[in-house]
């Protein structure tokens, strides 16, 4: 009844069953794609085909206003428009089917968890998040490149130019930086393992920062989308601008602050520098924004002055070198005196 109603509500017309033989087919495909695709993260084949070919698939009439394939919680299955193909290399079908893989329930059917997003009793926490890496996934699988679009006064360089362009970026940077096994398994496996190294490398802080401006930016993408009132446009997409660059900035400074504490040698001093040098091709940026160039500078002072600090400790371990070879020459000196004797 519930169900009928939410898609009633939706305007989605349910037409015909995809027949059991195209959803095996397709079931392959896509746990084939995404196996060789992220090769490097054990990605589990059976398991994919396993879920994908037991979801019944509906070609559908889907309003234009709402996305071509939508993968239902309530009932558990995936509506693809019928305006398009039943194909893995569709990026609104891939993202649903990624949806659809993640979901992660319990005994009783109650859905619990579904990637980075935590589904509570009271509230629904990681959503937008999990909207962000499901998209990075998405283009990694298609074998995006990233572009560099113009959206709200801003040049953002990201891998998803249609579909969450700015929230794909700020994935993309945090990947650049802490690695992206952890997004990829947490948001496939829903577990809590990119949580926890995100907490480790940049903060609880910072995790919750970022948890937290992923969904204000994907609420006021909503109202910009919604709205035709040119006042709360303008108010949202600022609102998304401030939020960004603080977000971004948060991001960097976190990461590059507390790693730069964390180098013991010249080989590490040279792997920051070379990552700080690289992190600007990931960097959105509006028209009065210098914040990276800023940071660069001063980060560039510290390294020269670590650089110098390492050089001098080498120094110092060659003159205790020196110093104990003469103490030993004499030593020997000695001891050969002594035998002599
Ligand atoms: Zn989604």
């Amino acid at each position: 009844m519930q169900i009928n109603k939410y898609f009633k509500e939706l305007n989605i017309e349910p037409i015909s069953e995809v027949n059991i033989r195209e959803r095996c087919e397709f079931a392959n495909g896509v746990a084939m794609v995404m196996v060789e695709k992220l090769a490097d993260y054990n990605l589990d084949y059976l398991k994919i085909v396993d879920i994908l070919q037991h979801t019944e698939m509906y070609i559908a009439k889907i309003p234009k206003n709402l996305s071509p394939v939508n993968y239902s919680y309530l009932d558990g299955k995936m509506y693809i428009s019928e305006d398009i193909k039943l194909d893995v290399r569709n990026e609104f079908v891939l993202h649903e089917v990624i949806h659809r893989i993640q979901e992660y329930r319990n005994k009783k059917e109650k859905l619990l968890q579904l990637g980075l997003c935590d589904v509570m009793e009271t509230k629904i926490k990681g959503l937008a998040l999990n909207e962000a890496a499901v998209q990075y996934i998405v283009q990694r699988v298609l074998n995006s490149e990233s572009k560099v679009i113009d959206i709200y006064g801003m040049k953002i360089p990201t891998l998803s130019k249609n579909y969450y362009p700015i929230l794909t970026n700020l994935i993309e940077q945090i990947t650049f930086l802490i690695g992206e096994a952890k997004l990829i398994d947490s948001t496939i496996n829903s577990n809590n393992e990119f949580k926890y190294d995100t907490i480790d490398i940049l903060g609880e802080d910072t995790y919750n920062a970022i948890e937290n401006s992923f969904e204000q930016i994907l609420e006021s993408n909503n109202k910009i989308l919604k709205n035709t009132d040119k006042s709360i446009i303008e108010e949202n997409i600022d609102l998304i601008k401030n939020i960004y660059i603080d977000i971004q900035n948060r991001i960097m400074t976190s990461f590059f602050n507390k790693e730069f504490k964390r180098i013991k040698s010249m080989e590490q001093l040279k792997k920051f520098n070379t990552k700080l040098l690289n992190y600007k091709d990931y960097i959105g940026s509006n028209e009065v924004q210098v914040l990276y160039i800023d940071f660069f500078k001063t980060m560039q002072e510290l390294i020269k002055e670590k650089e110098q600090s390492f050089i001098n400790k080498s120094l110092i371990v060659v003159k205790e070198n020196k110093i104990i070879n003469v103490f030993n020459r004499i030593k020997k000196y000695l001891k050969n005196l002594v035998f002599q004797n």
